[in-house]
């Protein structure tokens, strides 16, 4: 029998649309994905030491949307977890984002209050026009120290690309403080889902109405389908063949260690900004998911041009090759694109969520007007 939906990719924004479509729009669905596993890339398994570790990168989940936690609270509990980040720099470890501990410590002054900070701040930033570039918007703020010591080499190292040529969106992720706030995020909900993102998922795709089949690549099964309409949550370049060039992705080589001792740092997640050093942050799992366990599993994060895609880069030139395939996928009937990589933007998975939530009304309503 065959299937109203193939959903492409059982990450958050297939999985999320998927529930969506099965749950409130009544329709049957096939979510495939080529990996052996859901989740997309925030799956975590227990390794071989027992220690719970997310396969593709570290996963803090942080949203100031309410809709969004509200939704996700259905499938899973949380444990509150506050994200904190230490940069080595000069041999020290200090907060990153910037604030006045990291401010203090480097240079050895002493800042009373907020005001004294932004002063420290104003006389080193240069002044220009809105800043358009990820190297811009650090320089105008902090000016061009800050900046070599804490961004233009882990910049260069994960993007391969100097900061000047990325889009002021990338660096602005990480703001400047003026207080002593050493928090990596400030949103309104920050926690980690209790039993890991994989037995959310579990539990996001048991709604009656959707089969999952891992280990299958839609490309080499599409002919043998029966389906009605598509929602495609991999690199859309690659759905239509790269007809137009393949979009530049960023990857990123995972190297994971396992150690005999309770703790490995100081934070959850040391960051490596200097170019010296050949991968960008170190992160110790246990402190994310606050397991209990006599050892310790940290991963390393090499960037690489090859290997899955994980990141899209964010550049002018990128969004132009980009909108010409969203051109053509408006043109193209029965295929609706969601996701970090089907709609080629940097979203962090809160986004993605709320993305899919959308898009899962505006995907049934076509279908129904098609029909
Ligand atoms: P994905 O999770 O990539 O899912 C897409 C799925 O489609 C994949 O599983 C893929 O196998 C499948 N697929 C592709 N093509 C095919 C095909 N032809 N056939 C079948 N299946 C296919 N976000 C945060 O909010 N907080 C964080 O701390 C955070 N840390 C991150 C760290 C790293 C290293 C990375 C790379 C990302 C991080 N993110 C974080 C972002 C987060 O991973 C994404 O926002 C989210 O997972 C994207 O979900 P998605 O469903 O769009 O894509
Ligand atoms: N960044 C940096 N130094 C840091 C942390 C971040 O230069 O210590 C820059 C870098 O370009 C990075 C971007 O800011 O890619 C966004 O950082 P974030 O931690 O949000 O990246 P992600 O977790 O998505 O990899």
């Amino acid at each position: 029998m065959g299937h109203d939906f193939v959903v492409v990719g059982a990450g958050f924004a297939g999985s999320v649309i998927a529930e969506r479509l099965a749950k409130v729009h009544g329709k049957s669905v096939l979510v495939l994905d080529r990996r052996s596993h859901i989740a997309g890339n925030t799956y975590d398994e227990h390794d071989e030491a027992g220690l719970l570790v997310h396969r593709y990168g570290p996963h803090i989940f942080h949203t100031n949307s309410q809709d969004v936690f509200a939704y996700l609270s259905r499938f899973t509990e949380w444990r509150p977890y506050e994200h904190r980040v230490l940069a080595s720099v000069r041999g020290a470890l200090v907060p990153i984002p910037i604030n006045r501990t990291t401010i203090q410590r480097l240079f050895g002054v002493n800042l009373p209050d907020e005001a004294a900070l932004q002063r420290f701040y104003d006389e080193r930033a240069e002044p220009g026009p809105t800043p358009r570039t990820s190297e811009e918007v650090v320089v105008r703020s902090v000016g061009r120290e800050l900046y070599e010591l804490f961004f233009r080499g882990y910049t260069r190292k994960q993007w391969g690309l100097d900061p000047s040529a990325l889009d002021a969106s990338v660096t602005a992720r990480v703001p400047t403080r003026t207080n002593d706030d050493d928090r990596y995020f400030t949103d309104r909900f920050q926690a980690m889902p209790t039993d890991g993102y994989t037995r959310l998922f579990e539990r996001l795709l048991s709604q009656r109405g959707i089969e999952v089949r891992t280990g299958v690549d839609f490309h080499d099964v599409r002919d043998d389908l029966d389906f009605g309409q598509v929602v495609y949550t991999g690199p859309i370049d690659a759905y239509f063949d790269r007809r137009f060039g393949s979009l530049p992705y960023r990857s990123v080589r995972f190297e994971f260690e396992t150690l005999p001792v309770e703790r490995f740092q100081s934070a959850a997640t040391v960051n490596y900004p200097d170019e010296s050093v050949p991968f960008t942050r170190i992160t110790e799992f246990k402190q994310l998911t606050g397991q209990d366990h006599p050892a310790t599993t940290i991963v390393r994060e090499f960037p690489r041009a090859d290997g899955d895609p994980y990141y899209p880069i964010p550049r002018p030139e990128n969004r132009a090759q980009y909108e010409r395939y969203l051109e053509l996928a408006a043109r193209t009937p029965g295929v609706h694109f969601a996701g970090r990589l089907g709609t080629y933007k940097y979203y962090n998975m809160d986004q993605v969520v709320a993305q899919a939530l959308a898009a899962a009304d505006r995907i049934a309503e076509a279908r129904r007007s098609a029909a």
